[in-house]
């Protein structure tokens, strides 16, 4: 067993993957998954599919045989989390406050502004992460079940580990993500339960959190969160989607290190950035100290690419792979019958049904 043991066996720390597989060995727990977006163009790597598809519905399908009894896709988070933080920027807007409002959905970036930028604390969204927001909606949802539900997160990177145990985004004080781990950790762990991956029939997630959409998927690629956010504030202000191809265009996509854009919300015009890479955030931020940048929304990812790049997931991933995750998650996207959180039936279900009057105790944080 993979363990780090004291050597004066006065603490035993399990790593992740144990304490999932103990949680799965254990009658009396219910063990549901959720899968984050950048994953689903990634894990395939490790089984020699070609990079850059869409393995999801596989890795949904060998979770279920490893054992989890219920699995459901982070992008549902993530719509949740495009509801909450475009309602918290026109907030801000209207009242002129605490701008610009950065995102606060990568907790290496939050981690990161933590110590170098503490003065920017109000400024970053109080939003909890599409991560943070599901598990605790799925704790709430299952919470008067006999067995004890474990929640495990399949996440790109390790920084998602750090944010689970902080207590900000807790839930009255009990951890809403009992583990993370990361894409390669899971494929490890299929290897382990002797699966063959490639071979498995593709499966859909569970009900009643099963729907998702395009712009939750595109969260794991640097500016899918800013575009995802314009699309519903865009459909807020005009109910359509004639804006939806305007956005993709407007200069939210693209591999520039910072990139600008804006839209007219009323007569007022919002200004945007994009951010990938801790080191050019730092330096766009002091600029913006200086008076030389001036924005009212900033979207920040500490790795390059975003997501998709992820310290967790498979490697190596030279510049072919990282093309073809970017191309993958887009072609997902595009593919998908619902582009926009406001046409996911689901989510106004779960407001209504789970959610509602509970806003901030379930989707909020304070950093
Ligand atoms: Fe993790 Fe990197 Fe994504 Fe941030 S950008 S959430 S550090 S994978």
């Amino acid at each position: 067993q993979c363990r780090v043991v004291c050597p004066t066996a006065a603490i035993t720390i399990k790593k992740d993957e144990d304490r999932v597989w103990e949680a799965l060995n254990d009658p009396n727990t219910r063990v549901v998954a959720q899968i984050a977006p950048a994953v689903r163009i990634a894990v395939g790597d490790s089984f020699g599919i070609p990079k850059g598809e869409n393995s999801m519905g596989k890795l949904v399908s060998a979770l279920r045989r490893i054992g989890f009894d219920k699995v459901f896709d982070t992008s549902f988070g993530a719509d949740l989390t495009v509801y909450e933080e475009s309602a918290e920027l026109v907030e801000r807007l209207t009242k002129n406050e605490n701008l610009p409002l950065f995102t606060s959905c990568c907790p290496g970036w939050v981690k990161f502004s933590d110590y170098k930028f503490p003065e920017l604390k109000e400024n970053i969204s109080s939003c909890r992460s599409p991560q943070g927001m599901f598990s605790a909606v799925l704790k709430d949802y299952f919470k008067d079940d006999e067995k004890k539900t474990f929640v495990v997160s399949i996440m790109p990177c390790t920084a998602k580990k750090g944010e689970a145990l902080r207590p900000e985004n807790h839930t009255d004080g009990v951890q809403d993500t009992d583990a993370v781990i990361t894409t390669a950790e899971a494929a490890r762990m299929i290897r382990k339960a002797a699966i063959k991956f490639e071979e498995l029939d593709e499966e859909a997630v569970d009900m009643p959190f099963g729907i998702a959409s395009g712009g939750g998927v595109i969260f794991g690629v640097t500016g899918g969160v800013t575009e995802a956010v314009l699309r519903k504030i865009c459909y807020d202000k005009d109910n359509n989607l004639s804006e939806l191809s305007r956005i993709e265009f407007s200069g939210v996509r693209g591999l520039d290190s910072v990139k600008e854009t804006s839209i007219m919300l009323g007569d007022r015009e919002v200004k945007i950035a994009i951010v990938h890479g801790l080191g050019v955030a730092s330096q766009l931020i002091e600029e913006m100290k200086a008076g030389k940048r001036h924005y009212d929304f900033v979207e920040v990812m500490a790795c390059r690419r975003g997501c998709v790049m992820g310290g967790g997931q498979p490697v190596p991933a030279g510049p072919k792979t990282k093309k073809a995750r970017v191309k993958g998650l887009y072609k997902v996207d595009t593919g998908s019958q619902v582009r926009t959180s406001n046409e996911n039936p689901m989510v106004e279900v779960i407001y209504r049904d789970i959610i509602k009057g509970r806003e901030h105790e379930l989707l909020h944080t304070r950093h």
